[in-house]
């Protein structure tokens, strides 16, 4: 007869459940999460909403209360994906564009790689933050 294996230690020494972990999600609960980050809404509860202005998030969500930003360099995850999805994207798209002279080639992808990232901004803060809630980090 063998015993039952002991619980894991928390992944994070503040919050003892995660995503996988949380026993009072049900099964997808993830999915719904995800949605509701990219659709900048609060990943807890998912009517508060992430950004008060374009560009700056709110603290706290105004329904709920829990806090989105707990520590400093949180939010570098969000610029990595902002990054690795902006210039995949854009790789993507040159290589079917059109062949254009070198002057509107360097005018159209220069705009590109500083617009887009400017637009798609938002909601990789969105994903992460859902990403963050997923593994402990926003309560
Ligand atoms: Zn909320």
């Amino acid at each position: 007869m063998s015993s039952p294996a002991p619980d894991p230690p928390p992944v994070l020494p503040w919050r003892g459940s995660t995503a996988r972990r949380h026993s009072g999600w049900p099964a997808g609960y993830w999915r719904v999460v995800v949605l509701r980050g990219l659709r900048l809404r609060c990943p807890v509860c998912g009517r508060g909403r992430l950004f008060a202005t374009y560009f700056r998030m709110n603290a706290s969500c105004s329904c709920c209360g829990v806090g989105f930003a707990r520590e400093h360099g949180q939010w570098v995850g969000s610029l990595d994906i902002n990054t690795f999805v902006v210039a995949f994207g854009l790789m993507i798209a040159s290589a079917f564009a059109p062949d254009w002279p070198l002057p509107i080639t360097l005018v159209v992808w220069g705009a590109a790689a500083i617009l887009v990232p400017l637009v798609t901004f938002r909601f990789s803060r969105g994903l992460w933050t859902a990403i963050v809630y997923l593994s402990g980090g926003v309560y």
